[in-house]
């Protein structure tokens, strides 16, 4: 019997490693210009670091988080989302008094023990981040538009969905209208939905139940009741994001699955994967410092790009698409005496930074040839027997098809050089 991976648990192979490298080097890259700096955190931290920042009364707190009792008897758990580890480390270390704005992010493996499916996974990814220290709507939009730009440079549409969800001064009446719509509709919603009127009735509104959607639509709306404060940050934030020309849609009912989300949600939506599905997602947590322990004025917000569903996406618009050249240079040596001259030349080549492939081997052209175009190789140098003799060595532009022979007089170090240049003034 052959193991297998623990399911929920995926394998990225080569061919698709390459368009996360991809991804990954596009959001950096934009996250850079962005002014945002990298943070690494763990994947285990203690339990009690989720339940007090997603909250205890949430699908992922409740159902789908990896916790376990280590040696030591302590109950710890494999981080579900990036944000609170995240928090959990400024406020640790005080980041906020090196710089008043801190613009972190982090990228790496996420767990929940949800049902697997396409695009979902027990073990997925995101590229999570978070701004620190500043309330101001224009921040939101920026960073809005930053997630936008992102999805924008990889070539992937999406739509733009935000809401509101008030403060701690406007949220409580809101809470109490949809409690007193929720409990004249007990019978009409899913058992979920009844437990969560009681427990946590913001939630209902993204029950996946198209029954249970039905009875919403005629719900009281948040936006309806956001104080003068929170009403006057959205529609500045609005304001910013037409500044920046990024189209969105306001959603009254998009709540997130996270507690601790205050005043601009948002999430991008694409329909390319079957159902409607966000790509990326996030929102404003003003309180989640304090909650945490941290500063009792310290706002932020954050957001998190899965990066399964990009690279589905990404995949599907490029299916056909041949994978990018990955080596400059293959050196198809013939033959044991060839294959003795060229491999110290292929290790120069590479010292001097270019992607060389050979076969240790010596095997034969035909072979050769086949892995040089495997390793979708844009140039091959041969070095047959004949060759040899000549003193000399044919490069083939494996675009153009163009053949012409280089001389192998001259120490390696020469060689080599004569090499690089000859394919440089070829590359376009
Ligand atoms: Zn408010
Ligand atoms: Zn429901």
């Amino acid at each position: 019997m052959t193991i297998q991976a623990l399911k929920g648990f995926k394998d990225i192979l080569p061919d698709e490693a390459r368009l996360w490298q991809h991804i990954e080097a596009t959001a950096r890259d934009i996250l850079h210009r962005f002014g945002f700096t990298e943070i690494r955190v763990p994947i285990l931290e203690k339990t009690e670091l989720f339940a007090r920042s997603i909250g205890e009364a949430t699908d992922i707190v409740e159902k789908e988080m990896y916790s376990f009792t280590d040696r030591n008897g302590d109950s710890i758990s494999m981080r579900p989302e990036g944000t609170a580890p995240v928090l959990r480390a400024f406020i640790e270390h005080g980041l906020q008094t090196r710089l008043p704005v801190q613009r972190l992010y982090t990228l790496g493996p996420m767990f929940r023990h949800e049902r697997p499916q396409k695009g979902r996974l027990r073990q997925f990814h995101q590229l999570s981040i978070e701004v620190l220290g500043l309330d101001h709507p224009r921040l939101d939009a920026e960073l809005i538009a930053m997630a936008w730009l992102i999805l924008e440079e990889l070539g992937l549409s999406t739509s733009l969905q935000i809401n509101s969800l008030g403060c701690q001064a406007c949220r409580p009446a809101y809470k109490a209208a949809l409690v007193d719509f929720l409990s004249s509709r007990q019978d009409l919603i899913c058992e979920d939905c009844q437990r969560r009127s009681q427990s946590n009735p913001l939630r209902v509104l993204d029950c996946k139940s198209s029954h249970c959607q039905e009875q919403y639509e005629t719900a009281p709306a948040i936006l309806d009741h956001l104080c003068p404060d929170c009403a006057g940050h959205f529609s500045q934030t609005k304001t910013s994001l037409e500044l920046l020309a990024v189209p969105y849609a306001v959603n009254p009912f998009m709540v997130r699955g996270l507690d601790y989300y205050t005043r601009t949600t948002f999430e991008l939506i694409t329909d390319a994967l079957g159902a409607q599905s966000a790509v990326g997602a996030g929102g404003r947590y003003d309180g989640l410092v304090a909650q945490l322990g941290g500063a009792k004025n310290m706002p932020g917000i954050g957001f998190a790009l899965g990066l399964e569903r990009l690279v589905l996406l990404l995949g599907q618009q490029n299916a056909d698409a041949c994978p990018e050249t990955t080596t400059d240079l293959f050196v198809a040596a013939l033959g044991e005496e060839a294959t003795v001259k060229a491999f110290p030349l292929v290790h120069l080549l590479r010292r001097q930074g270019l992607r060389v492939a050979m076969d240790l081997e010596g095997k034969s052209l035909k072979s050769q040839m086949k892995q040089a175009d495997r390793a979708c190789a844009r140039f091959v140098l041969i070095l047959g027997a004949e060759e040899l003799a000549r003193g000399e060595a044919v490069l083939r532009d494996m675009t153009s098809k163009e053949q012409q022979t280089l001389p192998l007089a001259g120490e390696p170090e020469a060689v080599c050089a004569r090499l690089i240049e000859t394919i440089t003034t070829k590359e376009p």
